[in-house]
């Protein structure tokens, strides 16, 4: 399985070069674009300022003031922050087309400010404007962004007396335009600072969807980063006070500390997210957000006191929480995260053009670039390079819950393929539990089999005579019992004759024991051999006696079966190891439907009295005779 972190060491540093290329080439157009229309600032020629009285001076108390009082400087000015009004004077030179010109102070930010313009004598005032953000907007000579004063047209030179009273920075720039390269310049610059502002605004919005889409609070903390960016720019450049918020007096005193705040608290809960701190650190990602705690209190502050006071601790706040921030983000790339790298490095670059414009805005430094500039400069740089480190990120975030899903998925199909073998094994166990239970009860089914086969056997020669091979009297005792029913049952006459061997005492006397048995052997085989239906049976009584059992059968037909029998032996002698024995035998035959319980018995001892009656009678003779009371 392939392993993602925050470390996989994935090379962006093309795309930190593009967006770096990107941006400068971005500004770089835009400083090109705004380069032809050149003011004249060197025609703002003896420029000298004072620091006005405590307790406040007018234009007159000013103005005789004596020269000692006046100091003079070089435009554009920069003089950091001062609570005192400040006056400035400086002669612009006559001119000689009819154009009408305009006097251009570069930044918006000054409370406020009244141009006093006189003749070239200096005695007669021409015009007095007022402007600054503590004045209604619409109150100002131009309505533009920047302060604006259109020149009254007269040919000569004009002297001019400025006051200027700010809680920032007393910063005055002042530029010297002819009205139509001023127009033309505002254009441009507007459209530029449009497009700027556009960028960053787009770029707000895509990533407040992406918060809405993904609901990872670090897209919103990025987006309210990067709003509160664009406005802290759109403040410090008038574009807020000239568009958004005119009517706002107040709030145009204080919205450049506001959201500035807000943008520093946005960086560092940003921060806090992107680094993943928290996983290095618990300690610095809870400093982290106390930092962000601080400049939230700092941004509400913002509405109460005074600015003045509020940009220096802001500035202050600043320098330490940009310094700190990059140091974690430094501390983290140490650690091998790249995108910290980056981080670091988008950081560096902010905290350079922030310090660079600190030291000019406090008037420590003139920055050959205008500061604003060179804070969008770094602002722009940074806002991309965060946002390419919140693609990485988000990138690496989704490529590691890609791999865990994937983790999870395979897992389970491991999990199902157990399972599955685990049924395999079971159906397995299963089919040979039953393949012996077959076995077994087909081994069992044989040994039944054989064991009633032994039974049947048993039986058989139970009522098998050994002597003779017929059966003996115990097999003809059981079926006497079941003809008789069946007789009964179907109202068929059933017959018995009893056999007897003549005389056979005499021929164990005169040949033995063992040619009699032979003797009974072959008598018993040649009554056998007359028997003709299945049902009739043969059976050995005892000593010389047989019985016949003929089932279903008349006296006239049993008769006619002992008569045969009798013949059988009489007719032919017996040949026992080459004797001749002729022997004969008597019967006597009785027949009768069962119509009652026990009747059989009856028949059988009637059989046997006429069997007497037979040997009475002279022997080798058959007598039959119907039971008495029973009709044939
Ligand atoms: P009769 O019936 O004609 O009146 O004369 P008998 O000699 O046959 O009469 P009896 O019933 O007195 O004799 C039967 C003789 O049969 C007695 C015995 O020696 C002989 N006997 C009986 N059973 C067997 C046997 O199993 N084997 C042999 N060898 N002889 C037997
Ligand atoms: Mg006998
Ligand atoms: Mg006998």
């Amino acid at each position: 399985m392939m392993q993602f972190d925050a470390s996989t060491p994935r090379n962006y540093d093309g795309w930190l070069l593009l967006v770096f290329v990107l941006v400068a080439g971005f500004l770089a157009f835009i400083y090109q674009t705004l380069t032809p229309y050149q003011s004249n600032e060197a025609s703002v020629s003896a420029l000298s300022y004072h620091v006005e009285a405590e307790e406040g001076s007018s234009l007159t108390e000013v103005m005789a003031s004596s020269r000692n009082t006046w100091n003079p400087v070089s435009n554009p000015v920069n003089l950091g922050m001062h609570e005192a009004g400040h006056w400035f004077r400086f002669t612009l030179p006559a001119r000689a087309s009819q154009q009408d010109y305009i006097l251009e102070i570069n930044y918006p930010l000054l409370d406020n400010v009244d141009v006093f313009v006189f003749d070239s004598s200096g005695q007669t005032l021409l015009q007095h404007f007022v402007s600054g953000d503590e004045r209604i907007y619409i109150q100002r000579s131009l309505l533009v962004p920047t302060l604006a004063f259109e020149l009254p047209s007269t040919s000569g030179a004009l002297q001019v007396y400025l006051r200027v009273e700010s809680s920032g920075s007393i910063k005055v720039p002042l530029r010297y335009w002819e009205k139509e390269r001023f127009v033309s310049y505002t254009a441009s610059h507007n459209l530029m600072m449009g497009l700027f502002l556009g960028v960053l605004f787009a770029v707000g919005v895509s990533n407040f969807f992406l918060f809405i889409t993904n609901r990872s609070t670090t897209f919103f903390v990025y987006s309210g980063y990067v709003f509160s960016l664009a406005l802290t720019i759109a403040a410090m450049h008038g574009i807020g006070y000239a568009i958004i918020w005119p009517e706002l007096v107040w709030f145009q005193g204080r919205a450049v500390a506001i959201f500035a705040n807000a943008t520093i608290m946005f960086a560092v809960l940003f921060s806090d997210r992107i680094l993943s701190v928290s996983r290095y650190s618990a300690r610095l990602s809870r400093a982290l957000k106390v930092v962000a705690g601080l400049f939230f209190i700092s941004l509400l502050v913002s509405f109460i006191l005074p600015y003045s006071f509020l940009i220096k601790t802001f500035l202050i706040m600043v320098s330490f929480t940009v310094i700190f921030t990059l140091s974690v983000g430094i501390w983290i790339a140490i650690k091998g995260v790249r995108i910290a790298r980056y981080y670091a490095f988008a950081w560096f670059i902010l905290l350079l053009s922030a310090f660079t414009a600190s030291l000019d805005n406090l008037g420590i430094i003139t920055s050959p670039v205008p500061s604003n500039f060179l804070l969008m400069l770094g602002a722009s740089i940074e806002t991309l390079l965060l946002a390419l480190v919140l693609a990485i990120n988000y990138s690496h975030n989704r490529e590691q819950v890609f791999a865990i899903k994937e983790q999870a998925l395979s897992q389970e199909k491991a999990m199902l393929k157990t399972r599955e073998e685990l049924l395999n094994v079971q159906q397995q166990y299963q089919d040979d539990l039953e393949y012996q239970v077959q076995e077994r009860t087909l081994e069992l089914e044989v040994a039944l089999r054989e064991l009633s086969d032994a039974n049947q056997e048993l039986s058989t020669l139970n009522t098998t005579d050994p002597l003779t091979g017929i059966r003996n009297r115990r097999h003809f005792d059981k079926r006497l019992q079941a003809e008789s029913r069946r007789s009964r049952r179907e109202q068929t006459p059933l017959s018995i004759a009893l056999i007897d061997i003549d005389h056979f005492k005499q021929i164990n006397d005169d040949y033995g024991h063992t040619v009699g048995d032979a003797c009974l052997s072959q008598v018993a085989a040649r009554l056998k051999e007359q028997l003709k239906r299945p049902g009739d049976d043969v059976c050995r009584y005892g000593g010389e006696e047989f019985v016949v059992l003929l089932p279903n059968t008349e006296l006239t037909g049993a008769q006619q079966v002992a008569e045969f029998m009798r013949q059988a032996i009489a007719d032919a002698p017996l040949d026992i190891d080459g004797n001749k024995l002729h022997i004969t035998i008597s019967a006597g035959v009785a027949s009768s439907v069962i119509i009652s319980d026990g009747l059989q018995a009856e028949l059988f001892n009637h059989a046997d009295k006429l069997l007497y009656a037979a040997k009475a009678a002279g022997r080798n003779k058959v007598i039959a005779q119907q039971l008495p009371g029973q009709t044939s």
